[in-house]
């Protein structure tokens, strides 16, 4: 019988039917309707090859099907052997539920393939992004490390592992070799190598050392410079290693001193100088003191002679010798103020001024009564508002400053103009600012500091009676009280002068 013809070929589809070589050609598809059903479950072309004999149920042929692994897939045999329709049926559904089954499985795993596969691309895309940055950050290192103007270096157990171009410079050498697996102490000063011994054994300890000091360094030449340094400790594979950033400041070191004796030997020459002085001041005192003192009986004289000469000889001069009498009455007189005001200068820097606190209410009412006797003349006022807040001084010393103050602001002003003096005291804290304040001339800016000099005045004794002592025996009279003294003032506007004292405790 041909092979296809007979009852083999009339169960499955010509192209199912076996050649000659006694072998399926294909599957496709059945006449009877279960089996191809059931052979739809196989993957195409599974059974092309199989023998024959596994189509028609011998024993053979099961186990090419039954290798599959099809689970509830039933026997080929029980197919083709042509068991009951009934349980084809129930084969074909074990058959598909298996498939459905297998299906679902399939899909489940191929999603969590690709959800796995995803996990990794990322994480591939995240290893690279970190090599990147990675990279990055240790061109820019490399970029600080070789470029920087600063000596960098890293050691290891006091070893030198790794330094830059700048520290090889600083060291006077050329190659890194020259420096790095030599000992950090060979590249310092023998008299700080214990010290830095110690903090290099100290270190891994864990034991506090300064993160930054200054040093002496040693060059393989043997020259030493000066070092600041910074050190920073971190591990690497486990292993500390210390960097160091050292700064040559050789020079710098030598201008501080340079400076430094610079000053000490100005303060001394500051000190010699003062001393010198303050003897030329004491000598310069006491005897403007003396002559001031010596030079009074004389002119008494002369002025007493004078006014002798005008009161008993008054008909015998003619009107130039009362003329000239007069003018040496006025002349001495004028002589007079002065001497005392050289006096009372002279006095205030000799004197030994006991501080204490005084109050200024009471002083400046003084201050009125001794100027009291011009007001009327002048038709001024002075104004005191109070009350002032008691400050450290000298009562005497204060009266005299005060009245100088005051009697200069109802001096100094344009004529016709009606002088108002205006006292008043300002709290500053630890001190007390008095105010002096008129509606006077004013007195330009350039002149602040140069009337306080003695005998220095901005108008003639005609314009203006006086002897130019009078502020500096105010600047004398607070300095001496340890205070301080100034103005405010312009031209035409009036002037403000201040005195500052230390505020007494209350
Ligand atoms: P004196 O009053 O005897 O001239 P001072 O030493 O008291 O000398 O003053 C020096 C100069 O400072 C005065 O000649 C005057 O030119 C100027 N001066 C002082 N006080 C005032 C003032 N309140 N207003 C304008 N000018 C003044």
């Amino acid at each position: 019988m041909e092979p296809g013809s007979g009852r083999g070929a009339g169960f499955f589809s010509r192209r199912f039917a076996p050649d000659w070589s006694g072998r399926f050609r294909g599957v496709a598809s059945s006449r009877c309707p279960k089996l191809s059903a059931l052979i739809s479950l196989y993957p195409a072309g599974y059974l092309a090859g199989l023998p024959i004999r596994s189509a028609r149920g011998g024993d053979g042929g099961l186990s090419a099907l039954g290798n599959w692994n099809l689970g509830h897939a039933p026997p080929v045999r029980s197919l083709c052997a042509g068991e009951p329709e009934r349980e084809l049926e129930r084969a074909t559904r074990a058959l598909g539920a298996s498939r459905e089954q297998l299906e679902e499985r399939v899909e489940e795993r191929t999603a969590e393939l690709g959800a796995a596969n995803d996990a990794f691309m990322a994480e591939i895309v995240e290893h690279k992004q970190t090599a990147e940055a990675l990279r990055d950050s240790h061109t820019r290192f490399q970029a600080i490390f070789e470029n920087s103007m600063d000596a960098i270096g890293v050691s290891k157990s006091g070893v030198h592992v790794l330094v830059n171009a700048a520290y090889l410079k600083m060291f006077g050498c050329s190659r890194a070799e020259e420096v790095v697996g030599r000992s950090v102490l060979e590249f310092i000063s023998p008299n700080q190598r214990e010290l830095i011994r110690e903090r290099i054994q100290l270190r891994p300890m864990g034991t506090d050392v300064p993160a930054h000091y200054e040093t002496r360094g040693l060059r393989p030449d043997g020259s030493e410079l000066d070092l600041e340094v910074a050190v920073s400790a971190y591990k690497l594979k486990g292993e500390l290693h210390t960097l160091v950033i050292l700064r040559d400041i050789t020079e710098r070191k030598r201008a501080d001193e340079q400076i430094r004796k610079l000053n000490a030997e100005l303060e001394t020459r500051v000190t010699e100088r003062t001393s010198q002085l303050e003897a030329i001041n004491k000598e310069l005192e006491s005897f403007t003191y003396s002559v001031s003192h010596d030079l009074r009986a004389p002119l008494r004289a002369m002025q007493g002679l004078a006014a002798a000469l005008l009161e008993d000889y008054q008909e015998k001069l003619d009107a130039a010798g009362r003329d000239y009498a007069g003018r040496i009455v006025t002349a001495a007189a004028r002589m007079e103020t002065l001497i005392q005001d050289l006096l009372a200068y002279s006095r205030l820097s000799r004197l030994d001024l006991e501080l204490r606190p005084v109050d200024l209410n009471t002083i400046l009412a003084d201050v009125r009564t001794q100027l009291g006797v011009d007001l009327p003349d002048r038709n001024g006022t002075v104004v005191i508002e109070g009350p002032i807040p008691p400050m450290v001084g000298h009562r005497a010393t204060l009266l005299q400053v005060m009245s100088n103050l005051v009697s200069n602001g109802l001096k100094f002003v344009s004529p016709g103009v009606t002088p108002r003096v205006r006292i008043h005291g300002e709290d500053r804290g630890p001190v007390v600012r008095l105010w002096v304040e008129d509606n006077g001339i004013g007195i330009a800016p350039e002149y602040y500091e140069r009337i306080f000099r003695i005998f220095e005045r901005l108008h003639g004794v005609e314009t203006y009676p006086g002897t130019g002592i009078g502020l500096a025996i105010v600047q004398k009279g607070v300095e001496r009280l340890g205070g301080r003294v100034g103005l405010e003032s312009a031209e035409g506007l009036g002037s403000r002068f201040w005195v500052e004292l230390r505020k007494a405790n209350v």
